[in-house]
């Protein structure tokens, strides 16, 4: 830098220098003073010039390069080309590896704008949504990909689950749809459809097989039931049949209950939301649960309640009885005699809320993630003693899921246990309606 200074300053001052000793000694006229810089003018008009050119065609600046300051300059603008040609390489080279995995990706995959239009999609988007990239650019999605349930699934923007529809242009398909929103605000949105068809098919295989064996198990159970209960009392059994037959019809009584919560079950996985949604009078549901609950525990167990009266439910009442019975008769079930049990129901800003304590032996912390899987039950024995089937807890959770309500519990072994369920606040009504 500092030679290249110089060679500048030697450019300019040595015909300054001997253009003002030639007009000093009077040699030549006082023009041929300013005349000694021309070559240096002449000089950086042409680099400038050049320079200029060079930059605005996009050229490549390339050695050689002039000598001194100008030289200096060609040569970081040089560098910072190349620095610049690398880091593009580098992008293309990251965009196109981008590209080539997106596209690689067995599941539709796709961007949308704040207006919900395509702005990109991958190309199993084609098979899989009927969105093809770049034809169908800033189309909008609910125009390509027709569904209802997708119309009310994106308008309520709550996309912590996925959400599984059959496209209209292919119904033989099943699609498990997740939207994740990104970018600036969030307002951007990425839709990953992935092809769930044979989990779909053999979930239902599964389904109507549970359905179809519970349903022809019914009724030849309630007939040996219907038979055995007067066989227990009549005269003509003798007395040393009376206690097998006892166990028989208390044990074929066993197998009606698992039978009518596998039905229940059944039912409630047909569809994602119950079908008849009124204004379920909470209270009232609960008053009557808390009678029954009190003649199950046969004034062993002390109740308490705090409901709030005025506070309804939009759902589906018998499921919601169900649900709610559920965890109120586990209580009874679960706990020792002289136990106390509170029932609550309330509204709180972040929904109503419904809960069930005890202070019963408690669930060990192990037990809480696998409480609502089928037949899952914390002391086996015990449970099958108090009557129960196993199904309690999946029935609820099935229950508040198609209610949009969330289920958690929390319990302490030796303290007792308190089972919540909250409900969104769209579906709360309070104060009652006139
Ligand atoms: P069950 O028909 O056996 O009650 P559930 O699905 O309703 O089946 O409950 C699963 C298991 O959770 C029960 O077997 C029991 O061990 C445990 N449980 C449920 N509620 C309580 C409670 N309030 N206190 C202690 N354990 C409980």
């Amino acid at each position: 830098m500092q030679g290249a200074l110089l060679f500048e300053l030697s450019f300019l001052l040595v015909p300054l220098a001997v253009g003002s000793g030639l007009w000093l000694s009077g040699a030549s006229p006082a023009w041929v003073w300013p005349l000694a810089l021309l070559p240096y003018l002449a000089r950086n008009l042409y680099y400038m010039h050049r320079l200029a050119i060079l930059i605005r065609r996009h050229h490549r600046l390339a050695p050689p390069f002039p000598r001194g300051l100008w030289g200096e300059l060609y040569r970081s603008i040089a560098r910072y080309q190349q620095r610049g040609r690398k880091s593009r390489k580098r992008q293309i080279r990251f965009s196109r590896r981008f590209r080539e995995a997106a596209n690689a990706v067995p599941d539709a995959l796709v961007i949308l704008d704040k207006q919900l239009r395509v702005d990109w999609a991958n190309p199993a988007a084609a098979r899989l949504m009927n969105i093809r990239w770049p034809e169908d650019d800033e189309r909008r999605f609910t125009e390509l990909l027709t569904n209802s349930d997708l119309e009310h699934f994106i308008e309520a923007g709550d996309y912590m689950r996925p959400l599984d529809i059959a496209p209209a242009h292919n119904r033989a398909i099943m699609l498990s749809l997740r939207i994740t929103p990104f970018g600036e605000r969030k307002k951007q949105r990425l839709v990953v459809g992935r092809d769930i068809t044979k989990i779909y098919h053999l979930n239902m295989i599964r389904r109507d097989f549970v359905a179809n064996a519970s349903h022809e198990l019914r009724t030849p159970l309630t007939v040996i039931a219907g038979f055995l209960e007067p066989l227990i009392e009549a005269p003509i059994t003798p007395d040393s049949h009376r206690r097998p037959l006892s166990l028989m019809f208390h044990q074929t009584e066993r197998m009606c209950s698992i039978i009518e919560d596998l039905l229940t079950l059944s039912r409630l996985e047909m569809h994602d939301s119950p079908d008849a949604q009124t204004v379920v009078d909470v209270p009232d549901e609960l008053h009557l649960i808390l009678q029954e609950a009190q003649a199950l525990s046969n004034g062993q167990h002390q109740f308490e309640t705090r409901i709030e009266d005025d506070l309804l439910l939009v759902g589906n009442q018998p499921e919601l009885r169900s649900g709610f019975s559920n965890l109120v008769f586990n209580a009874v079930k679960h706990t020792p005699p002289g136990s106390k049990i509170s029932i609550c129901w309330r509204c709180e800003a972040e929904g109503a809320l419904f809960s069930v304590e005890d202070n019963g032996p408690g669930i060990a912390q192990v037990h809480l993630p696998r409480l609502t899987e089928r037949f899952y039950r914390v002391d086996g024995a015990r449970s099958r003693d108090s009557g129960g089937t196993g199904l309690g807890l999946a029935i609820v959770k099935h229950v508040l899921n198609r209610h949009d309500a969330r289920l958690w519990v929390s319990s302490e072994v030796g303290k007792g246990t308190v089972f919540y369920c909250r409900f969104p606040p769209k579906r709360g009504i309070s104060p009652r309606p006139e």
